[in-house]
């Protein structure tokens, strides 16, 4: 038997749920929130806890930033950023829950010795941005300027940065937030159950966000080990998430609530779950350091480390199986931020399927031509971000009912 140690937290679902949605990290729980919202039973199992601790999305630093982002990302992930962005907002008012929110830009400063990288950030990030969302949304900052944006860097940068339509939220506070809407909403909620592939819980339409956990049927998944610190820094008081460019320590600094800041973050190929090593610790805290000589007297709350779930091409895949599974992931450092459009778009596919309007190759591709997010959308058998490899293109068994 693979569900394990099943705790039913809510309202049990009595028949056979319309939707299981494996995994409840960030896209698994928002996904199951909005189809519960639309009036469908859905039951959710998740190998973690109800916090979400379990999760990459868990230690993610939640910087929603499309146009920074754009320095290495494609058009696809920003556009998919921006419109996510509008979105967060309208969201988080129906959670039951308050969730910190904020929009107040992001700040992007170097040290002058590596005034090289700016130029090149510019050039990326307006390579890869449509100019509506570049334009206005792009500043250069003289010295006086940055100083007046964040006092706190006062002095410091001869010149910045601000992109001042992106933000940022409280990662956890979202998981829990969404666990409360859960409950709200009657999902059937299985946390510390864990589901594998080789006996699936009754559903009618099975949505596997399992994030890394879903590699049995996504050999071509990949993780991208981060680390990042966690520190409680009283009277230093940015007010933005602030990027240091650096040719070898690039860095984020994200203020939360109440003094805590998350630093990070290390981009590091392999599936390594282990704790932070010490050359990482090390980097990001003098990087931070470097930006502000106060973060030497903050506290280390926490050093975490985790895999961002990422497919070959980086980008994020809703792949339909062809009968009664749908699987959505790849959204690698991108999950945050982009999230709202991605699970829209998921429920949208998955309420199609559970109405039988798609049955078939044909309606498939006729469904997808018709959808704005038409790169993210894949039918398994056809080969796509996957590999096309046998492996990958295997379909899911049900287990008895
Ligand atoms: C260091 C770091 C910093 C990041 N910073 C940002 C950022 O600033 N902005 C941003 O937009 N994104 C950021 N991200 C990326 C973001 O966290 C991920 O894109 C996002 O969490 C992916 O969501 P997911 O739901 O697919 O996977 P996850 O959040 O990992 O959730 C998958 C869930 O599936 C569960 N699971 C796995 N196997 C099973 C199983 N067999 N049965 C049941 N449950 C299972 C896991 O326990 C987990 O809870 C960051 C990530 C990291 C690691």
């Amino acid at each position: 038997m693979s569900v394990q140690s099943s705790v039913v937290s809510s309202k049990a679902v009595s028949s056979r749920p319309d939707f299981a949605v494996l995994g409840g990290g960030l896209c698994g729980r928002l996904l199951a929130w909005r189809l519960a919202g639309e009036g469908h039973s859905v039951a959710l199992y998740e190998r973690g806890d109800a916090a979400g601790s379990g999760a990459a999305a868990w230690v993610a630093a939640a910087m929603l930033a499309p146009l920074a982002e754009a320095a290495s990302a494609e058009l696809l992930i920003t556009e998919l950023g921006a419109e996510s962005l509008d979105a967060w907002p309208k969201l988080l008012a129906q959670l039951p829950e308050p969730v910190y929110f904020q929009r107040n830009g992001t700040l992007v400063v170097w040290h002058h010795s590596d005034r090289a990288e700016a130029s090149l950030f510019e050039r990326r990030v307006r390579a890869n941005a449509p100019a509506p969302l570049f334009d206005g949304g792009f500043l250069t900052l003289s010295g006086a300027q940055v100083d007046e944006a964040e006092p706190a860097l006062g002095g410091r940068f001869h010149q910045g940065l601000l992109l001042p339509r992106e933000g940022q939220l409280d990662n956890r506070q979202v998981l829990s937030a969404l666990a409360a809407g859960l409950s709200e909403r009657g999902v059937a909620t299985h946390w510390n159950t864990s589901v594998d592939e080789r006996a699936l819980p009754d559903a009618r339409i099975t949505i596997d966000c399992r994030g890394l956990g879903a590699k049995p049927v996504l050999p071509a998944l990949r993780g991208i080990r981060g680390e990042v610190a966690r520190i409680h820094a009283p009277g230093i008081g940015l007010s933005r998430p602030v990027r240091l460019l650096h040719p070898r320590y690039p860095l984020y600094i994200a203020p939360k609530q109440n003094d805590i800041y998350v630093i990070g973050a290390t981009e590091i190929e392999g599936e390594d779950m282990s704790p932070v090593s010490v050359r990482s610790a090390l980097e990001l805290l003098s990087a931070a350091f470097s930006v502000h000589p106060g973060f030497g007297e903050a506290r280390i709350l926490e050093l975490n480390s985790q895999c961002r779930p990422t497919l070959p091409d980086h980008r994020p895949a809703i792949t339909w199986d062809g009968a009664t599974t749908l699987s959505v992931n790849g959204l690698y450092r991108h999950g945050y931020m982009i999230v709202p459009e991605v699970s829209a778009c998921a429920a949208r596919l998955a309420g199609a399927l559970l109405e039988a309007r798609i049955a078939d190759a044909d309606a498939f591709a006729e469904w997808r031509a018709n959808d704005r997010w038409a790169p993210m959308l894949h039918q398994r058998s056809v080969a796509g971000p996957f590999g096309g490899s046998n492996a990958s293109e295997r379909t899911m068994p049900r287990a008895e009912a």
